[in-house]
């Protein structure tokens, strides 16, 4: 596999929309008229269908849209030791959510994303593919505690077990893993042992480490951002209108920058030109990072927005890289590659 990359690569955070076939297919599974086997083979053409959109658009680290999770931490929980789910609460508006609980130790049974990865492996038109996996601290932060003296014991060992997971993902043959830790920056008392877990995490994992961070207040973590083991940080921009880039200068940053371009809280879909323009504006800014560190993504992972949005909103996210890509000049090449041994 080629470890080099062009200028400016695109990727995806994660998530895409489920197709509303898919969405069916999990009601009759819940309500028995659907067997196991049949979901899953609905999970692998949903998987086909995400990365031909994803190819189709011209991304070029794709993921498989997450079409097996219907929910961040839920999923890990539910196959984590140490996890009980007593019902779903309410998180915002009319949203629900299953909020797990840890009852006892937390253990790493066997691995949650291999099975999967393979899979989209199997099927995907690049091998540059990524692995999404939540974070230590946002599982910790978004589960209810009532076994261990404090969040911080929770989320060590959290970190021992993701750490697990992503060695299981390296030796199935992931070259780039994204840790999401959309939760590290809500609490600006724990956040020096936050970066300290998610350090925990991804401990001897020699292949390409992402950190996803993306709404919430950033110059609480911002400031740590250059003591976090992880190769590139990639970061909701766009809906901030880019703000936060005098924070990222101001602190010189000195991770690969992937560069929120695109709105996914809006059906509104970013033309090409105003693409380019954004990301000629925050490479300007950001001028004391070479061109080579920059990759471009969405703000975060698209799942809430109807699939035809989230596809239009690929394409003009490629469309404009292109375009700005085609002026750019680099005497060296973005890489697959770890930037150093952890
Ligand atoms: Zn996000």
């Amino acid at each position: 596999m080629s470890s080099t990359l062009p200028l400016l690569p695109t990727t995806v955070i994660g998530s895409y929309p489920r197709p509303k076939w898919l969405r069916e297919a999990l009601r009759l599974r819940s309500t028995g008229r659907m067997k196991e086997e049949e979901l899953r083979e609905a999970f692998d053409d949903s998987v086909q269908v995400v990365l031909r959109e994803h190819g189709l658009a011209g991304v070029d680290v794709p993921t498989d849209g997450e079409m097996r999770r219907d929910e961040m931490v839920e999923f890990f929980a539910e196959r984590l030791g140490g996890f009980k789910f007593y019902g779903p609460v309410r998180v915002w508006g009319a949203n629900y959510y299953r909020k797990p609980s840890v009852v006892s130790k937390v253990s790493y049974r066997e691995p949650m994303l291999v099975d999967e990865f393979k899979y989209a492996s199997s099927v995907s038109y690049t091998p540059n593919l990524k692995v999404t996996i939540t974070g230590p601290y946002t599982m910790a932060d978004w589960s209810y505690n009532e076994y261990y003296k404090s969040k911080e014991e929770l989320a060590h060992d959290l970190a021992k077990v993701m750490n697990a997971e992503m060695k299981s993902l390296v030796e199935a043959g992931a070259k780039v893993i994204q840790v999401d830790e959309p939760a590290i920056h809500t609490h600006k008392s724990e956040v020096d042992w936050a970066v300290h877990v998610v350090n925990e995490s991804v401990k001897g994992i020699n292949v390409k480490v992402v950190l996803h961070v993306c709404y919430g207040d950033y110059s609480i973590i911002f400031p740590k951002l250059n003591e976090l083991l992880v190769d590139q940080v990639n970061l909701a921009l766009k809906n901030y209108d880019y703000e936060p880039i005098k924070l990222l200068k101001r602190y010189r940053i000195e991770k690969e920058i992937g560069v929120g371009v695109i709105d996914v809280h809006t059906n509104r879909v970013e033309t090409p030109d105003e693409v380019a323009k954004d990301l000629n504006r925050v490479l300007k800014y950001l001028d004391y990072l070479p061109p080579h560190k920059f990759w471009v993504n969405p703000d975060c992972g698209l799942k809430l927005r109807p699939r035809k949005v989230a596809f239009e909103k690929l394409k003009s996210m490629v469309n404009g890289t292109l375009a700005l890509r085609s002026r750019l000049k680099s005497t060296e090449e973005p890489t697959l590659k770890p930037l150093f041994s952890r």
